[in-house]
């Protein structure tokens, strides 16, 4: 099942999600849709809160699909070290056509427990480690937008602003 991707503007993308605590079949079942969701939106990544749900949980696919052994699971993740720096492009489905360069550590490593509730250690680079900063964020109510000059946000705002009383968002 598709989920429509809640937008910026939206409380539950700004406030920290409730914990993972039941690993079960219905868990799987909203997964499955989010990944779903993910790839109908073109997205390499999708945090749980964006579909409307406030729990800890996230899937990520760099590879977009293309290779099964990317695609990640992540529940209750916590970033637990991190280093270097990149500055690329990032973008939201949340906050559809804005772009920006977000400085992230080019280096993450997160713990989280997969959907049977094992705890895992996994480290990523590059647009991995961006994936993986950026959903944790999600999950503690952060956008990426939070990572821009106060100048650069508060523009991206702006135009939100104007497109919500528009009826265009
Ligand atoms: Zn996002």
């Amino acid at each position: 099942m598709i989920y429509p991707i809640v937008k910026y503007g939206q409380e539950v993308l700004e406030k920290p999600a409730a914990p993972v605590a039941q690993f079960d079949g219905s868990l799987e079942k909203l997964v499955a849709d989010m990944f779903e969701t993910m790839y109908a939106a073109n997205g390499v990544g999708l945090a749980a809160p964006q579909i409307g749900i406030s729990l800890n949980l996230c899937v990520i696919d760099v590879s977009c699909g293309h290779d099964p052994n990317a695609k990640l699971v992540l529940a209750n993740p916590q970033i637990i070290a991190a280093e270097g720096e990149q500055v690329e492009e990032e973008g939201c489905l949340s906050l559809p056509d804005f772009r920006a360069k977000t400085r992230r550590p080019l280096r993450a490593t997160v713990r989280a427990q997969d959907p049977s509730g094992t705890e895992f250690t996994l480290s990523g680079e590059g647009l991995l480690a961006r994936a993986l900063c950026h959903e944790a964020d999600h999950l503690g109510g952060k956008l990426f937008i939070s990572h821009l000059s106060r100048l650069k946000r508060d523009s991206i705002k702006r135009q939100v602003r104007k497109m919500i009383k528009a009826g265009e968002w």
